[in-house]
């Protein structure tokens, strides 16, 4: 075989390589990595004259179409790989997982290579509750929203590969694998992070509850379950890999300790990450039973699995040590280094520095990761030239110079970090006033949790009016990523017909006027929260239905809209509902053209909308609106 590893001086990618060049002694091995802070030649260089290096990107067509040159077996590992830093630097993970897979499957077809494999995760699937005994199969769904970037990024990645297949019929398969561990997993992920930092005799500590489960797999039964694959799979399949080994970090944490001899009392629960779905867990039922696959170490021996791993961590710090120091560039189109990203030893969290590296500091995974990102489109560089005049301009507020120390403080904070950079820039655009009342002081932000499916920011100001009373308000804005919320417009039906917008009236706090706005703006759409809009329409609408049932008749998908006037690059939902209000006793209801100054829920006929649209500036409305116009729903006419 003349085979070609993506991302082989990375953590699975290498084990594999050492894996293959053992087994299959006589094949041609080449490696392609573009060595990120996340490879190292270092962990290659034993084996480097058995095997052809080539440092490039595989973005870059005219190195991975000279290193596909009479290759006939791609094995694609490279990928930006730490959910962690991906909601740092998103734009490098789509870079890298979809456009880099799309290249190679098209280049890897000019140069007619017979078999590609794919290698995917589980984290693709989303997240299983975590008391359950549910597993993922090859039959379950990709989860429709993946909670982080390195998720939502390998699940397209598939898809293309998928399509790819469809379309070319070429040799080509998937396998998504679960949690590895082993030798040469770079010092950021769980397992190594509790490893070295027992060494080292620094607190090991567990994010959240410790009760997130993973499925750990040892590398090497990855590696046997892809020779497999790749000898006898089937071409368009997807293969599962998982050794029935789903524990909790809790456990993880205390096994390790244990095992290394330490006190339990080196962990330390500190708070959880961002994105830490709270459990995956693998069925591998097809690759065992259809391809005879058996993991060596697995579950029975996953005790000695870490004993090994722990051994080879001690053994070998000169391998990590060097890599404690590094730090992911992240660049401006001048080519000065602005901001980094590195990791935090205590926290075992990824930190986003903004500002210059030191000459000191270790620059080795800088010279890969300059070439490789696209500065022209990245996403931290254009926070960076708005920067100053942001933060000038909300130095400016009056409310801002009466908020807390601790407050700026944050706020400042929040402004380094490009996933909430766009709250600091919407922040700044604040006026003083508020609809003639003075807005005092930002007294309290609020974090959304992540567990709710959604994650954004409130703020809660202090106001005081003419008569120099004094109350909060507050608003929320919605964080980036692909959870970013739903937005609806509620449709009223009666007797067959679909004759009412409900729209609400509220004091907004962007414009600080009174508008016309959707009633929803939700973490999410299920059956709970529809339930609770369809009774709180009810309720506010002041109607006697009899049976005291509004029915919800119908859930109309609009798809998704981009961006917010908020924070960046939200991409809410957009649904219309139709609520049926045929039983409703009293007919008279409030007409959206009679109650001008009202705050409240306003239902406007649907013959008069367009006055609506003429009075209405939100763009999530009108949006929706339009959509809905383009789609023939039965019973409606706009
Ligand atoms: P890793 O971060 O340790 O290694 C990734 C390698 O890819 C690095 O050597 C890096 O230099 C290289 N790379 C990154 N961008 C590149 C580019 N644009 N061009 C060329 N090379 C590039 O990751 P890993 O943990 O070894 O994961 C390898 C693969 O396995 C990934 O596709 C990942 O999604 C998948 N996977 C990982 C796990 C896990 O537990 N780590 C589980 C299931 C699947």
């Amino acid at each position: 075989m003349n085979i070609l590893i993506t991302g082989g001086a990375g953590f699975i990618g290498s084990n594999f390589t050492y894996y293959w060049l053992e087994k299959h002694p006589k094949d041609k091995i080449k490696v392609l990595d573009s060595l990120t802070y996340a490879g190292n030649f270092e962990t290659l260089r034993p084996i480097s004259k058995k095997i052809e290096f080539i440092e490039g990107d595989i973005n870059n067509r005219k190195i991975v179409s000279e290193s596909l040159k009479g290759v006939d077996t791609l094995v694609h590992f490279a990928a930006e790989s730490h959910v962690d830093r991906s909601v740092f630097d998103p734009s490098t993970y789509w870079q890298t997982n979809v456009h880099g897979t799309l290249t190679l499957l098209e280049e890897a077809e000019k140069a007619g290579v017979t078999r590609f494999h794919q290698i995917s995760t589980d984290e693709v699937y989303g997240e299983l509750p975590l008391d359950s005994d549910l597993k993922f199969t090859e039959k379950t769904p990709y989860s429709p929203r993946p909670d982080n970037l390195y998720a939502l990024s390998k699940a397209e990645a598939d898809r293309i590969v998928m399509d790819f297949y469809e379309k070319t019929k070429m040799y080509i398969t998937i396998s998504n694998c679960s949690n590895n561990y082993g030798p040469f997993q770079f010092p950021e992920k769980f397992a190594p992070i509790v490893i070295c930092n027992l060494i080292d005799n620094i607190k090991v500590p567990l994010h959240g509850d410790g009760r997130n489960v993973r499925d750990w797999i040892h590398t090497r039964d990855h590696s046997s379950a892809i020779e497999l694959i790749l000898e006898k799979g089937k071409k368009g399949e997807t293969y599962l890999v998982g050794s029935n080994n789903d524990r909790s970090n809790g456990y993880i944490a205390k096994k390790i300790v244990n095992l290394y001899g330490a006190n339990e009392n080196m962990i330390r629960n500190v708070s959880d990450r961002h994105s830490n779905d709270r459990r995956y867990a693998i069925d591998a039922t097809k690759i065992i039973e259809e391809l005879g696959w058996k993991p060596k170490i697995g579950r029975d021996d996953f005790n000695e699995g870490l004993k090994e791993t722990i051994k080879w961590y001690r053994e070998n710090q000169d391998w990590w040590r060097p890599l404690l120091k590094r730090k992911a560039m992240i660049m401006d189109s001048s080519k000065t280094i602005s901001a980094y990203i590195s990791l935090d030893r205590e926290s075992g969290k990824t930190k986003f520095v903004f500002g210059k590296v030191e000459k000191n500091d270790d620059s080795k995974g800088v010279a890969s990761s300059v070439g490789k990102i696209d500065t022209e489109k990245h996403f931290v560089e254009q926070n960076l030239i708005r920067y100053e005049i942001v933060i000038r301009n909300l130095e400016s507020k009056k409310w801002y110079q009466n908020s807390s120390e601790k407050i700026k403080k944050e706020i400042k904070s929040l402004g380094i970090n490009p996933s909430t950079f766009g709250y600091v820039e919407d922040l700044a655009g604040r006026e003083d006033h508020l609809d003639g009342d003075t807005i005092l002081s930002l007294e309290k932000i609020e974090h959304g949790d992540p567990k709710y499916g959604i994650y954004g920011i409130g703020s809660w100001f202090e106001v005081e009016n003419t008569k120099k009373e004094k109350r909060m308000e507050g608003y929320y804005s919605w964080g980036w990523g692909p959870k970013s919320g739903a937005k609806l417009l509620v449709l009223i039906k009666r007797r067959g017909e679909i004759t009412h917008l409900a729209t609400q009236r509220e004091l907004k706090f962007p414009t600080g006027a009174i508008e016309y706005t959707l009633p929803g703006g939700l973490p999410t759409l299920n059956e709970s929260v529809l339930d609770f809009i369809v009774r709180s329409l009810q309720k506010d609408l002041n109607l006697s239905v009899a049976n005291n049932d509004a029915v919800l008749d119908q859930i109309i998908s609009l798809g998704r809209l981009n961006p917010d006037s908020g924070m960046t690059n939200n991409k809410p939902n957009l649904y219309a509902i139709v609520v049926d209000l045929s039983n409703e006793l009293y007919t008279d209801v409030k007409k959206g053209d009679k109650f001008e100054e009202d705050e409240g829920i306003v239902l406007w006929p649907i013959e008069k909308l367009s006055d609506l649209i003429n009075k209405c500036d939100d763009a999530y409305f009108l949006s929706a609106l339009t959509r809905l116009n383009l789609m023939e729903i039965k019973g409606l006419k706009l």
